[in-house]
């Protein structure tokens, strides 16, 4: 068996890098070791459905740190390759070729796959995901003026690729099984605020919509059917219906899974000396008072600190206010806390002028917020809502002359 011991991390991707750092910077002095499948250095992913897809990005500004500061932090870096078992027992890894590789703590940072379609003709080759670099590359072949891109699904993956490629000047049509845009994120008045803005912009969007298969046509290009009849015909599909989180590693060793790997607030998980942080783990939040699994940045984050300070003997449990961004067009969304359960909302601003907030109430507690180019507000309100949601009325919410100051609270 070869070393090299200390933390040994599976994935490569932002939860992973961010604790490789995070580990140094806390005084741990053992080996670390990245191990990830992928091929590029560890990078982030929002800007794959924005900047890097308009080339206003390119992959190089996607890294979350480059080579150099990797090798001054002594963070040793495996990429291209896979592990493949975990034995827990021994405290060792799998990998690609049958090496094995030891370990003292073992962190699962193995984020999600997209989900795929399961219709007759999925799995035609100009049949899309967006997930990672090489998705992007495929994706962006297809970026030419006046190609017809079809989106399945409506959430932020797929609005944010059909803002970008409305402004590339393709053909974009959007097929969404629910009802409205965004349906399991946000409310309807803001669902159609979103679909109106991206119909000014030339996108078509059908709501609704239960699809049968997809065949390619005699001309090549991808015909699309649906329950009732109605068929679509696009030059490449893009599907965007959600993630997969990628627990099999953490089965296949006996550790327990629930949508996503069990963790507590420390990044444990049910085996020894084995933690789990980012896409794939599943913790208890306390603000949504039950488990979660969370898809976001600031959750990777949280989580990878809360582990590397564990490993450095101190107690730093995660307490993360669910909260995430998405760019289209020129709006900026921010949302913060779980809507779900909420009685009444209150609108500060005008969605008319492109600038508001949305606050989702319980019982006159503020839950839940959206905002539309308010940054600062946001941050604001994202405070009130890690500190209970109390403290200001409907129509102090409502007034744009009231500050939404609070004392600073357990929020990062
Ligand atoms: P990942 O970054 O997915 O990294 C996991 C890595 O582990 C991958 O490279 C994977 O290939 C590798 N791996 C898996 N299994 C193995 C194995 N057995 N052996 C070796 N390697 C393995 N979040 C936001 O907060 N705001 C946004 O606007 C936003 N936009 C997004 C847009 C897109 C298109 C996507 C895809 C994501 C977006 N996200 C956004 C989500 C955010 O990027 C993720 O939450 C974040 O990347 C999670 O980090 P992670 O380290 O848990 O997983």
């Amino acid at each position: 068996m070869l070393g090299p011991g200390g933390v040994v991390i599976v994935g490569a991707g932002q939860a992973a890098a961010e604790l490789a750092v995070s580990l140094r910077q806390q005084g741990y002095r053992e080996p670390i070791t990245l191990i990830g499948d992928e091929p590029s250095l560890p990078y982030q992913r929002p800007p794959l459905s924005k900047g890097l897809l308009t080339g206003a990005l390119d992959a190089e500004a996607l890294l979350i740190r480059g080579q150099a500061a990797y090798d001054k932090a002594a963070i040793m870096l495996r990429l291209g390759t896979r592990v493949h078992a975990i034995d827990a027992q021994q405290r060792s890894l799998l990998l690609d070729g049958g090496e094995r590789l030891a370990y003292d703590a073992l962190v699962l940072a193995t984020g999600g796959r997209a989900r795929r379609l399961t219709l007759p003709g999925a799995e035609h080759p100009r049949v899309l995901t967006l997930r990672n670099l090489a998705d992007v590359q495929r994706l962006r072949e297809h970026f030419v003026p006046g190609r017809r891109l079809l989106i399945i699904g409506a959430g932020y993956v797929g609005l944010e690729v059909a803002a970008v490629a409305a402004q590339a000047g393709l053909q974009v049509q959007v097929l969404e099984s629910a009802e409205r845009v965004l349906a399991r994120v946000v409310s309807a008045q803001l669902s159609a605020y979103y679909q109106q803005v991206h119909r000014r912009a030339g996108v078509v969007i059908s709501t609704g919509v239960t699809l049968h298969a997809i065949d390619e046509q005699p001309d090549g290009s991808l015909g699309v059917s649906a329950a009732g009849g109605a068929t679509w015909t696009a030059d490449v599909i893009l599907t965007g219906i959600g993630l997969i989180p990628n627990v099999e590693l953490a089965e296949a060793a006996g550790i327990a899974v629930d949508n996503g790997i069990l963790i507590d607030e420390f990044g444990r998980t049910s085996a020894p000396a084995i933690f789990a942080i980012g896409d794939c783990a599943n913790h208890f939040n306390v603000f949504a008072g039950r488990r979660l699994r969370l898809e976001s940045v600031q959750n990777a984050t949280e989580q990878a600190r809360a582990v590397a300070a564990w490993l450095c003997g101190k107690r730093l449990p995660h307490r993360i206010v669910p909260w995430f961004w998405s760019d289209q067009y020129h709006l900026k969304l921010q949302m913060a806390g779980l809507s779900e359960g909420f009685d009444d909302v209150v609108l500060r601003g005008t969605l008319a002028g492109d600038s508001f907030l949305m606050f989702y109430r319980r019982d006159g507690r503020v839950i839940a917020v959206d905002a539309v180019n308010r940054p600062a507000q946001f941050m604001q309100v994202k405070r009130l809502i890690a500190s209970g949601g109390e403290g200001f009325s409907a129509q102090q919410l409502a007034d744009d002359e009231v500050s939404l100051k609070v004392a600073p609270a357990i929020v990062s």
